[in-house]
């Protein structure tokens, strides 16, 4: 009752509809073409959609005798069954957001129905022209859906599930489609129901598309918002964000500097100073437990926020001294870096103090720690 689908469906209403959610199908995806920022099928998708919308207005024309068979068969089976080999190839490209040469193979289906009806005729029964792309239909949107559960454990985005679900409802309304203009069908399907299903279906393949490109878009805007380029680790934006102003009794801050980076760019060249800095951050990273923060605050300098670690903060700065100085960074088959780093720490005495002053505190125990003589730990007063 809620959805009105007790009262008799006028077959024209839903016909238009269908028609119509073509249309918006393929303008979201011209949409998405034109503000396309890397592969994401929306080209594809929109060239299938319209497919679908020459095809399905042909047979339309051609069911209620508008134009001649001739002019309705054969070109409304092979729009579909092209559109449908576009899909494939667009759901393919959103999904990964690459395209495999091999994946352009599915571009011979619309060549092998042509040469089919031409041998047998095919496109002349209607019930075998519907069986037939009903039953394309339902391989290419299984196969879409395989494509996005596969590339679900790579990229878990909650619009890629909902796509792969609205396109699960689409393929089993069809399959009861085949089943039933192939004579075979053990439930009653009236045509207007499954017309009814894929009109949700168009509905929501253009409306989780749209959403796949947005959500990739944002988790991308987050990452270049919060994460440091070159090394991985966070950037200070996101230092800032996540440590409080104000701190708690015995939390630490620890600032940390490349010893002598300067010489170690002239010495090696600027990109593999880069690689030098990676690798620093990444040991340093694997010294840290969940809830210390490490950012790169800039340059060649790095901080940690170790909450809550009072007097254990210098050993814990220790450790992360020791794993850079311990190990020599390779930089080709012959040479390697031996590059250390100089610490200050400072340790929240009372509640509520402000992390700007503390950061001062520890930044006067980092230059202390350079004075005298660098790869060394001091701890502020
Ligand atoms: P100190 O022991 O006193 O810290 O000496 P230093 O040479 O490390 O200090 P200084 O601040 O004079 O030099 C830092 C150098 O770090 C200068 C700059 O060219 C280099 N640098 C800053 N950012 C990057 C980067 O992203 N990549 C590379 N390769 N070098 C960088
Ligand atoms: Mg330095
Ligand atoms: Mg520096």
């Amino acid at each position: 009752m809620v959805l009105g689908m007790d009262l008799p469906l006028d077959f024209a209403t839903v016909l238009s509809l269908y028609k119509t959610s073509l249309i918006v199908g393929t303008v979201c995806f011209l949409y998405l073409r034109a503000t396309s920022t890397g592969p994401d099928g929306s080209g594809f998708l929109a060239a299938a959609f319209f497919c679908h919308v020459i095809g399905s207005s042909l047979a339309s024309l051609g069911l209620f005798r508008r134009i001649s068979p001739e002019a309705s068969q054969l070109p409304s089976l092979l729009l579909g069954i092209l559109g449908l080999s576009l899909f494939w190839i667009g759901i393919c490209e959103l999904s990964t957001r690459r395209i495999e040469r091999r994946q352009y193979l599915i571009l011979m289906a619309p060549v092998i129905a042509l040469v089919a009806s031409d041998l047998t005729g095919l496109h002349r029964d209607q019930d075998m022209s519907m069986a037939t792309l009903d039953g394309f239909m339902v391989v290419v949107l299984t196969g879409s859906v395989i494509r996005l559960l596969l590339d679900r454990a790579a990229e878990p985005l909650l619009a890629r599930s909902l796509l792969a679900a609205v396109i699960t409802f689409q393929a089993i309304a069809l399959w009861f489609a085949t089943l039933s203009h192939l004579g075979r069908s053990t439930f009653f399907f009236a045509p207007e129901k499954i017309y009814y299903a894929s009109i949700v279906g168009n509905f929501g393949v253009a409306l989780y598309a749209v959403l796949i490109v947005r959500e990739r878009a944002e988790k991308a805007l987050q990452r270049i918002a919060h994460v440091d380029a070159l090394t991985g680790v966070s950037n200070r934006r996101h230092f800032f964000e996540v440590v409080p102003a104000r701190l708690r009794a015995g939390d630490a801050v620890i600032l940390l500097d490349v010893d002598h980076f300067k010489t170690i760019n002239d010495r090696f060249g600027h990109a593999t100073g880069d690689r030098v800095l990676t690798v620093i951050a990444g040991r340093m990273q694997a010294v840290l437990d969940d809830g210390q923060v490490l950012a790169r605050f800039g340059g060649e300098e790095f901080a940690v926020f170790a909450p809550g670690l009072g007097d254990r903060a210098t050993a814990l700065a220790e450790r992360l001294r020791s794993a850079i100085c311990a190990t020599a960074v390779p930089v080709d088959d012959e040479r390697e870096v031996n590059a250390t780093i100089s610490i200050g720490v400072a340790v929240a005495a009372v509640e509520g103090a402000l992390l700007e002053l503390l950061l001062g505190h520890a930044d006067r125990a980092l230059y202390q720690a350079k004075d005298q003589g660098r790869d060394q730990v001091r701890l502020a007063a």
